[in-house]
């Protein structure tokens, strides 16, 4: 009944949005957990994400590499250090690589495009592009080579907010909206989402970002916790109706995702992971989720690619041995990672394309 009732009224999106009552949460996680198991089966799925570059021309003031970060020294992964992650990754048995950077007007398109078609002639990994706003030539190119799918988060869908917290205009937000409906007439699967309890960020808010979230029929939906930066202090004023960045408000938030988009994948996000001993990914997977998103950026460069300051940094940990660590809890909740076959070693791929 909760299922088939929640899709399109607002109000009871917002009640259940507020509900705190530990009774009437259980229906929730249990609604959320039975679709999950339903529609998705009871496999996760694991992405391994390689940040190739912390260049950014962006003003996104929640993001620790925007462009005003002028002490953070900026990289750019070559062509032989990404081949070399995306081994790790497809040595790991993730089946998906994402690759993640700041928004970087020099990014070589066609190098990119070259990775892109190594990776696909190479290994069996599926590849998420996560490169921000770009032309519909560019990311025609980059489907061409083979690109699968591409991460872009609306971030909110208050247009004010999102001027605001991007430093732009009010036809920014447009352009991100716009750049997401090129992708999808390109072919790419398009994941999106939203930043859970951005200053500003009222309730009323949160049911529209879901209301658009499913409008936009989205094949992966992500939902991370805002994570406090200095450009962008929380908000104290109670009165100001600001949604919670709490692990539970986030539970909420995802269970809702999974019940209105039953068949999107759902990561339980890096920002649940951060600042506690906890790490609420696990809590998430049995409330709607079904990704996790392990980091195989190489160690050198994962201290420079801080979005936030308490972002889980196992710096010395590679992607395989997270992804071990990750297998192991998984088969302990029942829930085993879908793997690929790992792949027989490699000679010299670099040799290939260099
Ligand atoms: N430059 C790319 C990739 C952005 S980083 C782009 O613009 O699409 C990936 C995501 O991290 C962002 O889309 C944002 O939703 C999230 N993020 C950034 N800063 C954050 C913070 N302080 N707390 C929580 N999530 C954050």
């Amino acid at each position: 009944m909760l299922k088939t009732s929640l899709l399109n009224d607002s109000a009871l999106i917002k009640q259940w949005l507020l509900e705190r009552d530990p009774e009437q949460l259980k229906k929730l996680w249990d609604a959320a957990n039975l679709v999950r198991h339903e529609t998705m089966g009871d496999e996760v799925h694991l992405r391994g994400v390689v940040e190739i570059s912390n260049r950014c021309v962006r003003h996104c003031l929640y993001c620790g590499i925007n462009a005003h970060q002028l002490n953070l020294a900026r990289y750019e992964m070559n062509r032989a250090e990404i081949i070399h992650a995306v081994e790790h990754v497809s040595r790991s048995g993730a089946q998906t690589i994402v690759l993640q950077s700041g928004e970087n007007p020099d990014l070589d398109v066609y190098g990119i495009a070259e990775i892109i078609l190594y990776i696909k002639a190479n290994t069996e990994l599926k590849v998420t592009l996560s490169l921000g706003e770009k032309s519909e030539a560019i990311l025609a190119l980059w489907k061409q080579a083979g690109a699968d799918r591409y991460l872009l988060k609306f971030e909110t869908s208050n247009q004010a907010l999102y001027a605001h917290t991007h430093q732009g205009s009010r036809n920014a937000w447009k352009q991100r909206l716009a750049t997401l409906t090129t992708l999808k007439r390109l072919g790419y699967q398009i994941g999106s989402g939203v930043i859970l309890g951005l200053p500003g960020q009222t309730t009323e808010d949160l049911v529209q970002d879901l209301l658009l979230i499913k409008e936009l029929e989205l094949d992966m939906i992500a939902c991370g916790p805002y994570q406090e930066t200095h450009d962008l202090p929380f908000n104290a004023d109670p009165a100001s109706d600001q949604v919670s960045n709490s692990h539970l408000q986030t539970h909420i938030c995802n269970a809702l995702i999974r019940i209105m988009n039953p068949h999107a994948q759902i990561p339980a996000t890096a920002a649940l992971a951060a600042n506690d001993g906890e790490d609420a990914r696990w809590v998430g997977l049995n409330r709607g989720c079904n990704v996790i998103m392990p980091n195989f950026t190489p160690p050198e460069y994962r201290e420079r690619y801080q979005i936030y300051p308490s972002q889980l940094r196992a710096v010395g940990v590679s992607g395989e041995a997270l992804v071990s660590k990750i297998q192991e809890q998984l088969n302990q909740m029942g829930r085993p990672a879908v793997m690929n076959q790992a792949p027989p070693q490699y000679s010299d791929p670099r040799g290939q394309i260099l």
